[in-house]
């Protein structure tokens, strides 16, 4: 294993010391692991295989007496490894691992900037968008909004979708991958347009957040049947793996395939929708 390169010792700060130290210990028990790793195949199996399959090609003495100094070399080892396993100071940084929420890794950037251009690039061309359209949008009607809520609950019986009454009918809560949401109208559009949101009475989550964001940031679904569709094509958010690089979790941020991209002219009942990663999009 190829080490590291050594790293000039005025860098570290003296209140960083005791870290780096912890640091350096677990890269030691790590690269001891590696050695140990390769114990068995390379210094035992391999040779002994190679004198099997080449009977005349080997001194028997001179193997003897290289496995044997390979398997007490190895047996020292791994007497080093256990002994610095249990020493108080591997000992310790188990402690600190275990007493401590340790992060995962997605807190470097508390926000995603990238996000946030692109929904206010969009947000913008939808405004302009709905004021081009403005003059010929009539208002849906309430029979309209009751269709769609119906046409919906028959096509996704197993979504939990409740309307706030019968006859206004908006907001909708709907239930999705056990994630609140809910749809109303947008009330900066004049009423046109429907937005969507946690369900602000539950438990806040980052999950929901993140597929509220993404909703919002790709273009089309404002109109009604197109937001609860959007919302349904959810429902597999937790174990659908990203149509582009089959994973779950993408490499860079282990985020689930939060894009939920409409399949255009497949003749199916419901609408098809293709998942994505965000840095697979
Ligand atoms: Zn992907």
């Amino acid at each position: 294993m190829a080490a590291p390169a050594p790293s000039s010792a005025g860098i570290v700060h003296p209140d960083d010391r005791q870290i780096v130290e912890k640091l350096a210990k677990l890269q030691d028990m790590y690269q001891q692991i590696g050695a140990l790793r390769t114990l068995l195949p390379e210094k035992l199996i391999n040779p002994t295989r190679f004198a099997l399959d080449n009977p005349d090609g080997y001194d028997p003495e001179k193997l003897a007496a290289f496995l044997q100094g390979a398997a007490q070399a190895g047996s020292r080892d791994i007497g080093k490894f256990k002994r610095d396993w249990h020493s108080e100071n591997v000992r310790g940084l188990w402690h600190t691992v275990n007493t401590n929420e340790l992060p995962q890794g997605a807190d470097a950037w508390t926000v995603d900037y990238e996000l946030l251009a692109r929904e206010t690039g969009a947000k913008d061309d939808r405004k302009a968008a709905i004021n081009a359209a403005d003059d010929q949008f009539q208002l849906p009607t309430q029979a309209d909004t009751a269709k769609i809520v119906n046409d919906f609950r028959a096509r996704y019986p197993a979504l939990k979708i409740k309307v706030s009454n019968e006859v206004d009918i908006l907001p909708i809560d709907l239930n999705v991958a056990h994630l609140d949401f809910c749809v109303d109208r947008d009330q900066t559009s004049g009423n046109a347009q429907y937005t969507v949101k946690g369900r602000p009475t539950n438990q806040p989550s980052l999950l929901r957040d993140e597929i509220v964001k993404t909703i919002h940031a790709s273009d089309g679904a404002t109109g009604l049947a197109d937001i609860l569709d959007i919302l349904a094509a959810y429902r597999d958010i937790k174990t659908r793996p990203c149509d582009k690089c089959s994973k779950l979790f993408s490499n860079t941020k282990l985020q689930l395939p939060l894009i939920r991209r409409l399949k255009t002219g497949v003749g199916e009942k419901e609408p098809q929708f293709v998942a994505l990663h965000r840095d697979c999009a």
